[in-house]
């Protein structure tokens, strides 16, 4: 289906050619459905384009995440520093190995982890006492081990600001866990987005920048690490393992040849894909201009390179965004409140005592954040056609 034949505007969709389709079902006819060259492939265009000494391939960015936690040693009762403000798997791995989620707020422009924040908190919980308390949930973490590790996101495709956050991870002998998931081919200072911590982590989930269906990637320049991550994601069989040997407790975190086809295909429009979306961010961004209750997003000067994921607009204070959700979805135009903060989610707010107004920028950019129809195949009449949505929903 070519962009001019689609009726409706989606939320997002992906951008599949017939060379994508090809590529998938070549694997087919090979006897390798799993473990096999496509995913060295993928793993290696991956290390080029980033620079990375290493690439694991898992079968979703959560896995990713996960495996960097695991390579980080985060154990239970441990901290992790990140960020309430996000998609909900980047707290769900803190959570997974029972260690504590330490949050703190973020910078109201980009929406990224504010490094004077992480600063603060790493010092109060160094000190303990009262200084410490006040960045320890409610409840769910009596007896707080270390800080053991800083994950960040960069939220909708730019990075966040990693200089201080860097250094401060260093002083701290932190590990630095990248959750890039958004933000493939974004640069911070001219530096590669995933690049930037100790471990970084790409997904591929159809409403990335480029998808192989379900699907991640994590880069490591640490090479005892990426041997651990490997073999975490084969169900722990270390180098030299049999079939049926686990070294380590392990989980079934590889992805397939089919998908990592799809992958590889994928990359080589990747820079296309990226120009694009960025095509469709500046019809918004024009198209826009003439809505004073809406606010466009701000591109930060540390960013050199956006890599744009979602395109999430701002609605002004004095505007009911839920109700002009829901005329805009009357209006045929679908849109999604983006982030809800990950403090406020159900389970989070039993088991550690979180309250509405704990982290109170990221609450903000939570009730008014929503997320218009976006992808590379969008046109321009379909940005108008939003546009025209958002005319009549105010
Ligand atoms: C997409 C995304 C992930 C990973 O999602 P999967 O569906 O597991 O691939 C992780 N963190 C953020 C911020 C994301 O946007």
């Amino acid at each position: 289906m070519t962009k001019r034949q689609e009726k409706s505007v989606p939320m997002s969709s992906p951008e599949i050619n017939e060379e994508d389709r090809q590529a998938v079902l070549e694997v087919l006819d090979t006897r390798y459905l799993s473990m096999g060259p496509k995913i060295e492939q993928f793993e290696q265009t991956i290390r080029e384009f980033t620079g990375s000494q290493y690439a694991i391939a898992v079968n979703s960015g959560t896995a990713g995440l996960h495996l960097c936690i695991r390579a980080a040693g985060v154990e239970q009762g441990d901290i992790v520093i990140t960020t309430p403000f996000s998609f909900i798997s980047s707290t769900n791995v803190i959570l997974f190995e029972k260690a504590i989620p330490v949050f703190v707020d973020i910078d109201p422009i980009s929406g990224n982890m504010d490094p004077k924040q992480v600063e603060q908190a790493i010092n109060d919980l160094k000190n303990g006492g009262a200084a410490a308390a006040k960045w320890i949930p409610r409840r769910g973490g009596e007896k707080p081990g270390a800080v053991k590790a800083v994950l960040s996101v960069d939220v909708f495709g730019q990075p966040a600001d990693y200089d201080p956050i860097e250094k401060i991870c260093e002083k701290n002998n932190l590990a630095l866990i990248e959750d890039s998931c958004e933000a493939l081919g974004a640069t911070y200072k001219g530096r590669k987005a995933g690049t930037l911590g100790t471990y970084g982590v790409f997904a591929f989930y159809p409403n990335k920048q480029i998808t192989t269906g379900e699907g991640g990637i994590i880069i490591t320049d640490d090479e005892k690490a990426a041997a651990f991550m490997q073999a975490l994601r084969n169900q722990g069989r270390a180098p030299g393992d049999a079939w049926l040997q686990h070294t380590y407790l392990g989980y079934n975190y590889r992805l397939d040849e089919m998908s990592a086809a799809l992958g590889l295909s994928q990359l080589k429009r990747l820079d296309h894909m990226l120009q694009t979306r960025a095509q469709v961010a500046q019809w918004y961004e024009t198209y826009l201009q003439e809505f004073d209750l809406i606010q466009t997003p701000h591109i930060l000067p540390t960013t050199t390179q956006m890599s744009w994921f979602v395109y999430v607009i701002r609605v002004d204070a004095s505007l009911d965004r839920d109700e002009f959700a829901r005329r805009m979805i009357a209006n045929g135009i679908p849109v999604r409140p983006y982030f809800l903060p990950i403090h406020l989610q159900p389970y989070l707010m039993e088991q550690f005592g979180y309250q509405p107004g704990d982290y109170p920028v990221s609450e903000d950019l939570g009730n008014r954040g929503l997320a218009l129809p976006f992808s590379s195949v969008m046109s321009e009449e379909q940005v108008m056609a939003v546009c025209e949505g958002i005319r009549k929903s105010l």
